[in-house]
């Protein structure tokens, strides 16, 4: 189970921008390109990239051959990597020339340090923002004319090694003893079923509070209470809340509807203040917040299963295939 943010290890450039940054109105993608130079340091990226009259450095995370990691522009960041997109993906840029090339030194492989420090960084953006969905290389997206990252960018084995098995071992299967982001997100899962963690609530840890709740939650949908958080622990989740995903919908337009009719009363005595309506306020934003926190939730909880689930098939398939 990882702990470590990329914000972590990420080291500054300290480069010195020519403008404002914007900030990324959303992020639904990850962007992967070449150097375009076998070797090109933080510094050059940048010089290369005034020159046609950038502010500064167009990628937000550069990658050297050594697996030293670079933010070049602010992880928050508008950059300017890949026309079309810049403004929901981050772009993460790999030092090296991955295509044939007859004026300089080209790579016909990537260095194990690279590669390894890639998959890291990715696996890491795709914790640092839940609300990425794609990964590409530049020549992918669409109505982009490059070759980049090149053809000898090892682009899907690094993009399966940081989305799918490799993540198996340290995501699907959760007991007493485990402790980082995972342990804490199904703290909050658990709560949201309804499961009460009252000394401790949700500080990450997998103790015996955590475990009695896995088993309460197990036990009320007839599973094994082994206190073990697997698939199909994870999934009998996913449908309680989608159960109750409705009847919270349907609270919230009655509520919704309460709040309305004793705003419009409100507005005509003024004066005399009006303690339901306050109280209808109040329940509704406490509501609000439960709603927000509960589709948050529901999103996150419904990735994880694709990304376990995909790799499972996958295997199915290759056995299939072995007969
Ligand atoms: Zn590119």
């Amino acid at each position: 189970m990882r702990i470590m943010s990329i914000r972590d290890y990420m080291k500054n450039a300290n480069l010195i921008f020519k403008g404002e940054f914007k900030r990324r109105p959303v992020t639904n993608g990850i962007v992967l390109h070449h150097a375009a130079a076998s070797q090109a340091t933080p510094q050059q990226i940048h010089e290369w990239h005034l020159k046609r009259g950038w502010i500064g450095a167009g990628y937000n995370v550069y990658v050297r051959k050594d697996g030293s990691v670079w933010e070049l522009r602010p992880l928050w960041a508008v950059g300017a990597h890949a026309e079309g997109v810049n403004s929901e993906s981050i772009g993460v840029c790999a030092e090296g020339m991955y295509h044939p090339s007859n004026s300089q030194p080209y790579d016909r492989g990537m260095p194990a340090a690279q590669l390894d420090a890639l998959v890291k960084v990715i696996k890491d953006l795709l914790e640092e923002y839940p609300s990425i969905k794609w990964i590409k290389g530049h020549k992918e997206v669409p109505g982009a004319a490059t070759a980049c990252p090149g053809c000898y960018f090892p682009l899907e084995k690094i993009v399966m090694a940081a989305t799918n098995s490799s993540n198996i071992g340290e995501v699907d299967y959760m007991k007493k003893g485990d402790r980082g982001p995972e342990v804490k997100r199904l703290q909050r899962l658990l709560m949201a079923l309804g499961c009460q963690l009252p000394k401790y609530g949700t500080d990450g840890i997998f103790g015996a509070e955590t475990e009695a709740a896995v088993n309460a939650f197990k036990k009320s949908v007839g599973l094994q209470q082994n206190g073990v958080v697997d698939i199909i622990t994870m999934m009998a989740m996913a449908e309680k809340l989608l159960q109750d995903k409705t009847a919270l919908e349907q609270e919230n337009a009655t509520l919704t509807n309460r709040v309305q009719i004793l705003e419009d009363e409100l507005k005509r005595e003024l004066e005399s203040g009006n303690e339901a309506a306050e109280r209808y306020i109040k329940e509704l934003e406490e509501r609000n917040r439960r709603f927000i926190e509960f589709f948050k939730l529901l999103n996150q909880l419904a990735k994880e299963v694709e990304k376990r689930i995909w790799p499972i098939q996958k295997q199915a398939e290759s056995v299939e295939k072995m007969w």
